[in-house]
């Protein structure tokens, strides 16, 4: 066929089927889950002076504070859906969480929250454009069901209700090579199901593991194609509980004498909360995902991948830990969870600098396969940002749209089939803004934060007293909610807060 299209006079043809093609860069996406934005120390530093109103946690990221230097570092970054599983959903898909089908956390009570079997992955573009894909730790994207490899008819464990699950090769989207699990919190005793569907306990620390696992897919992968390798790490996720096996000694040494006013430097923490001692193994375990981070690039730089190969490193959403008084440490507008780190580096196209572009979740996808010179299905909902990575140019989103939905009644056999849009809400340049609903639709609360001259969002506005700016708000909130086609524009639910103020 190449040939035959070789011989023909047509231009196109011609350029699609004989000029040599620029090389296809390959893509490491790393994601721990739970990683704050302001876990990372270079925030602090004079090169970074001015980039955040707030003070960078008092974290050791030694190679996270290299990488930034060669990296773009995004600082408004948020998750639009601060969840592990929406967030997953989106990234993989780009499309919204209403249309990918994972609306919140996976969970067997959840039965049709699911990524849907049908949606274009990245992973689908990209091993149908010829890499290897490769997904090594959380997925957390899959509803639990009765298919244990090695008890078929039976859940991957005897937990009630389940949470953890194995991914079958047809669900698995064009990742050819699988070392995953669905949800497990026990860092130093993890488990993960292979290509084949074999399950591993390696009894190691999970992040020790995984990177061990993503450097031997390194070496061992077809060295003709390109890959695409995702590295979802789940520390620094809690529960928290035993030093000894949440943490590696090493990490841990950093912290464990500190007091607690020396790691809690957020003017909005309560170190009352009885999770406020947890916060060494939180930032233990943030250390413990730079220095691994660390040797994967290392492990680039050895092998001369370093200038061919898209670097992100980034979270699924952030972590409280004590602020604002929540026990919750995600699903929330407040900056600690909202807020990710993103950065990217890609020495062949883009600068090393800070950029404030309002990236969400639904734009990852586009924006990586643009970058990378691949089409972006038509199915995608996100924006396509890669103009503003390369040269700062292009058309820059007014905001970043917030969701929080949650479970809706129950069926008859304890099944949640359906789910409440209990909040909506936007980050701008500068303000935080969020409606919540009582069940009955009418309006619980409103969130208004002037994040520019309240950085740890001490203060919430008025908005009877700042009513041009409420109205503002949320003209852009529907603006963003049609654009979305979200179940708050087709139920014309703002309309109906209009009327209750
Ligand atoms: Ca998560």
């Amino acid at each position: 066929m190449k040939t035959k299209d070789c011989l023909l006079p047509a231009i196109g043809l011609l350029s699609l089927s004989c000029t040599k093609q620029p090389e296809q860069p390959n893509i490491l996406y790393v994601f721990p889950d739970q990683f704050r934005g302001s876990a990372m120390a270079f925030w602090n530093s004079p090169d970074f002076d001015g980039t955040q109103r707030w003070q960078a946690d008092p974290v050791v990221t030694p190679c996270l504070d290299a990488f930034a230097r060669e990296a773009l570092v995004l600082n408004r970054a948020v998750s639009t859906c601060p969840l592990s599983s929406p967030y997953r959903g989106m990234f993989l898909t780009g499309m919204y969480p209403e249309r990918n089908g994972i609306i919140s956390n996976c969970m067997a009570e959840r039965p049709e929250n699911t990524l849907n079997p049908n949606a274009t992955c990245i992973s689908d573009v990209l091993s149908e454009a010829g890499y290897e894909c490769a997904y090594i730790g959380k997925l957390h994207a899959e509803v639990p069901m009765k298919n244990d490899p090695a008890n078929p008819g039976y859940y991957v464990s005897d937990r009630r209700p389940e949470w953890d699950a194995y991914t079958p090769a047809e669900r698995r989207h064009g990742f050819g090579y699988w070392y995953s699990y669905g949800t497990f919190d026990e860092h130093s005793n993890p488990h993960y199901w292979d290509t084949e569907g074999v399950r591993h306990d390696p009894h190691e620390f999970s992040v020790a593991h995984e990177t061990r696992k993503a450097i031997e897919f390194l070496h061992k992968r077809d060295k003709k194609r390109p890959f695409f390798l995702c590295v979802a790490f789940n520390p620094p996720h809690s529960p928290y509980e035993d030093p000894s096996t949440d943490c590696l000694p090493e990490d841990y040494a950093h912290y464990k004498d500190q007091p607690l006013s020396a790691l809690y430097i957020r003017e909005n923490a309560d170190t009352s909360l009885a999770k406020a001692p947890y916060i060494r193994q939180y930032f233990s375990n943030v250390t413990s995902v730079d220095r691994h981070f660390g040797m994967l690039l290392e492990e680039l730089r050895r092998l001369g991948l370093e200038k061919n190969t898209i670097v992100v490193f980034t979270s699924d959403h952030g972590e409280t830990m004590c602020s604002q008084g929540t026990e919750d440490p995600k699903n929330s507008i407040w900056t600690e969870s909202f807020n990710v780190p993103f950065l990217l580096r890609y020495p062949e196209k883009i600068r090393p600098r800070v950029d404030s572009v309002l990236l969400a979740s639904v734009d990852i996808m586009p924006t990586l396969l643009s970058l990378s010179g691949h089409e972006i299905p038509s199915s995608v909902e996100g924006r396509d940002l890669s103009s503003i990575f390369v040269s700062g140019e292009g058309e820059r989103p007014e905001a970043a749209l917030y969701l929080r939905n949650v479970n809706g009644a129950a069926d008859p056999d304890g099944l949640y089939r359906h789910f409440f849009p209990v909040a909506r809400g936007l980050k701008t340049a500068r303000y935080t803004f969020e409606l919540a609903l009582n069940r009955d639709y009418t309006l619980r609360e409103v969130k208004l934060y002037d994040d520019l001259d309240d950085p740890y969002q001490l203060h919430n506005l008025d908005y009877r007293e700042h009513r041009d700016l409420f109205d503002n708000l949320c003209g852009l909130l529907a603006r963003k909610l049609s654009e979305s086609a979200d179940v708050w524009d087709r139920e014309h639910i703002l309309d109906k807060i209009k009327e209750q103020i």
